[in-house]
């Protein structure tokens, strides 16, 4: 290794080696450890997002809590909703399916049920038309002197899971 070389310490570093060359890559230290800038952008989004799933998940469990079952398994219903964010499904469809089911007070007592809930066409009716009002809202906070076109929404013919266009269309 030349010496002024480090190795950058982002997981996924894409560089060969993860090496960066401190006279000539771009970088950032963050006290004795370095990242590529371009590592360290990436992973300060990564964690940013993680701290809104975390934050989702937290509320979900705290829903279920107070007006599920106050006795559920902890452990395991967050092993369900991780296994559920693996396949894709945005947290925030899920906080919006926990509302959903304690408002409409639709019938659910164990973590596994969730997934019916998740799959239920009226709630993913719901939340898309609750996302296009979002948008269509963003759309008029930011541009209020252009005309703009109401948001449309791509229907991804996404096969398998079951959950494919809101995990497209919001898990961003
Ligand atoms: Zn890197």
């Amino acid at each position: 290794m030349a010496k002024n070389t480090r190795v950058c310490r982002y997981a996924n570093c894409p560089f060969e080696g993860k090496l960066i060359n401190l006279d000539t890559d771009k970088y950032e230290s963050d006290e004795k450890k370095f990242y590529h800038k371009e590592c360290f952008e990436r992973m300060k989004k990564e964690k940013e997002k993680q701290a809104l799933i975390n934050a989702d998940i937290a509320c979900i469990l705290d829903l279920w809590q107070k007006h599920i079952s106050n006795t559920v398994n902890y452990g395991y219903l967050r092993k369900i909703l991780n296994e559920y964010l693996e396949r894709g499904v945005s947290s925030d469809y899920m906080v919006y399916t926990m509302q959903y089911v304690v408002e409409h007070k639709l019938p659910l007592r164990y973590p596994p049920g969730f997934r019916y809930m998740l799959d239920r066409q009226e709630i993913q009716d719901a939340y898309k038309k609750q996302q296009a009002a979002k948008l269509l809202k963003q759309q008029k906070e930011y541009k209020p002197q252009r005309h703009s076109e109401p948001p449309k929404f791509t229907v991804k013919n996404n096969s398998g899971t079951g959950f494919g266009i809101i995990a497209n269309e919001f898990n961003k």
